[in-house]
């Protein structure tokens, strides 16, 4: 109990005490204005110190507004820039800038406190990065002088942006709040990088991908590495410089590659020469100055008067065919035409063309990530709906090909049985019948009878007047053996001028009775070819039936064939019976 009451009064104490401190953190102070400058750079007293730096140096100092590209440049590449810090009431103060071009020192009545990239005995230096810049400062500024010495061989010289005296823990606060949506976007970006670059390499539509990747990676990292945030992680400018360039520089190469292939003629060959020249500088620009060649900082002046120009030439060739464009083909131009509009307004600031303000090229890029998110999501919607409507189009074709194929099967089948000459069904048939007909036989006790017909002489009329004369006697014939035997009998042609006849139900007697019945019907029956009279024809029977001849049904066309034999035997035009 008593140790909660401790915990209690603390965490009290320590909420008072933030509200003191936040009560007592004084307003920050814009230094924008009130300096005075002079070009050149300052000598230095036999223990390093510049003379300039010194509160008692007042000869040649020119008073302007704010500490950057005074009048009269003319090549130079050192100015000094000064101003009396005012009066305050802070805990822990700093000066804040947002960005010097290109290194400086800072120094507090001629007492150094601050450098930003290294100076040679020259007074000269290198390139170090833009990074926002964080000036401690000791609890007696008030009322000193605070001296800036620059070197810049770069467009502008000098600070850039916003000039601020405040508290460390407001800056921060600042700091965070200032790459706020750039810590939301960016990820966003390579969300959308990722994604895409997984459909370039998974799918087939490599060429729509491809672009949409390479855009959302460069404009994710251009905006990662230029949120103030990302110094606090990695204190690298130069390394988050050099992502910028690469993100940023990589941007028209990625809008090249997506405007190329909506065009198909000579439109295309212009845009692809824009994209292929980025590419070079991007790749040209970037070694170089990983080499050491160039200044990093010199490659973005170059890069900006570069894309003007594309953007310039891309424009003169899309806008004629706006109207050609589909709906997502307008979105994804818009989210450009945004980014594209913000890029210049930031590069108009950068180049002091505008007075200097935040602009919030994030937002470009969430526009673009928006679209492309969009349309993905109508195309997935658009896709299911197409791969629905395929797949009932597909079962329809396969239905329509089944009944198709079954026709075929069943036509194949009847072929497969049937004797094409005579339209009887043929041995295959024949054997399966009296596999069918002996088990009917069998389970049912019923009786079965086979007659064996064999036309005579056959080989004579093909002789004499040729095989179609054959054949034409063995269609008449089939016509016969179908008017005489019942219907429910099974003829089949198993042979040249062979017949067998399987009577279910019969007899021999009845089976002896068809035969008959044929026989007497062909003996007055002639037929014609080529203006030739055929016939009349004689057949030879041998008849066998079951049970009466033998109990294996199976055995009677051997027995009926024997009996044939007996009927070719003993004269022809006769029927035998089995014994
Ligand atoms: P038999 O009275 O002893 O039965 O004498 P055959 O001439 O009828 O018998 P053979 O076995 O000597 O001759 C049968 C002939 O049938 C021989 C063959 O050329 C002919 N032939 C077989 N198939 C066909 C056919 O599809 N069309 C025609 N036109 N003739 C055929
Ligand atoms: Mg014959
Ligand atoms: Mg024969």
């Amino acid at each position: 109990m008593r140790q909660a009451r401790m915990w209690l009064t603390a965490a009290t104490l320590l909420c008072l005490a933030a509200l003191w401190a936040g009560s007592a953190m004084a307003a920050s102070r814009d230094l924008g204005a009130g300096w005075e400058y002079r070009w050149g750079d300052s000598p230095m007293t036999a223990d390093g110190v510049p003379t300039w730096a010194r509160p008692s140096d007042d000869t040649a100092w020119q008073a302007i507004d704010f500490p950057a590209n005074p009048p009269g440049r003319r090549g130079q590449t050192h100015a000094w820039f000064r101003t009396v810090l005012p009066d305050g009431d802070w805990r822990d103060p700093v000066l804040y800038i947002t960005s010097i071009d290109l290194i400086a020192e800072a120094y507090l009545d001629g007492e150094r406190l601050y450098h930003h990239g290294t100076f040679d005995a020259a007074g000269n230096g290198r390139f170090a990065g833009w990074p926002w810049h964080m000036i401690r400062l000791p609890e007696d500024f008030a009322g000193r002088l605070l001296t800036l010495r620059v070197y810049s061989d770069y467009t502008d010289i000098g600070l850039w942006g916003e000039v601020r005296l405040m508290e460390r823990a407001e800056l921060y606060d600042l700091l965070l709040r200032d790459s706020l949506d750039a810590l939301i976007v960016g990820p966003l970006c390579l969300l959308l990088a990722l994604l895409a670059g997984g459909f370039a390499l998974f799918q087939d539509d490599r060429r729509r991908f491809l672009p949409i990747g390479l855009f959302a990676l460069g404009s994710g990292v251009m905006i990662l590495a230029e949120c103030p945030a990302s110094q606090l992680l990695i204190d690298r400018p130069l390394l988050w410089d050099g992502l910028t360039a690469a993100g940023y520089f990589s941007l028209p190469v990625a809008l090249g590659l997506l405007l190329e292939h909506w065009f198909a003629d000579t439109r295309a060959r212009r845009i692809r020469r824009i994209w292929q020249a980025h590419l070079l500088y991007l790749v040209g620009a970037l070694g170089a100055s990983g080499l050491g060649w160039v200044e990093l900082s010199m490659t973005f002046p170059v890069f900006d008067a570069l894309l003007v120009v594309s953007l310039v030439l891309l424009l003169a060739i899309i806008v004629p065919y706006l109207g050609r464009f589909d709906a997502r083909q307008r979105a994804i131009l818009g989210a450009f035409a945004l980014f594209g509009a913000l890029l210049l307004i930031d590069m108009a600031v950068a180049h002091g063309l505008l007075p200097w303000r935040r602009v919030p090229t994030s937002a470009g890029a969430l526009a673009f990530a928006l679209v492309i998110a969009g349309i993905s999501l109508i195309d997935y919607a658009h896709t299911q709906r197409e791969l629905k409507r395929l797949n009932r189009q597909l079962e329809q074709e396969v239905e329509e090909r089944t009944q198709r194929l079954q026709q075929l099967v069943d036509r194949l089948e009847i072929d497969s049985t049937t004797d094409p000459l005579t339209g009887l069904h043929n041995r295959r048939h024949f054997d399966e019948c009296l596999r069918q007909e002996t088990h009917r036989a069998r389970t049912r006790q019923a009786p079965l009878a086979l007659a064996m017909l064999d036309i005579d002489h056959f080989k004579r009329i093909n002789d004499s007047h040729g095989h179609a004369a054959g054949d034409r006697i063995l269609a008449g014939v089939a016509i016969a053996l179908r008017e005489h035997f019942r219907d429910d009998d099974e003829i089949c042609r198993i042979g040249g001028e062979e017949f067998v006849v399987l009577l279910p139900g019969a007899g021999a007697d009845t089976a002896r009775e068809r035969a008959a019945s044929l026989m007497a019907g062909l003996a007055d029956r002639v037929y014609w070819h080529d203006g030739h009279m055929l016939g009349p024809v004689t057949l030879s029977c041998g008849i066998a039936a079951y049970p009466a001849h033998t109990d294996d049904p199976l055995a009677l066309p051997d027995l009926a064939d024997r009996a044939l034999y007996g009927a070719k035997k003993t004269g022809r035009n006769r029927i035998i019976t089995a014994t």
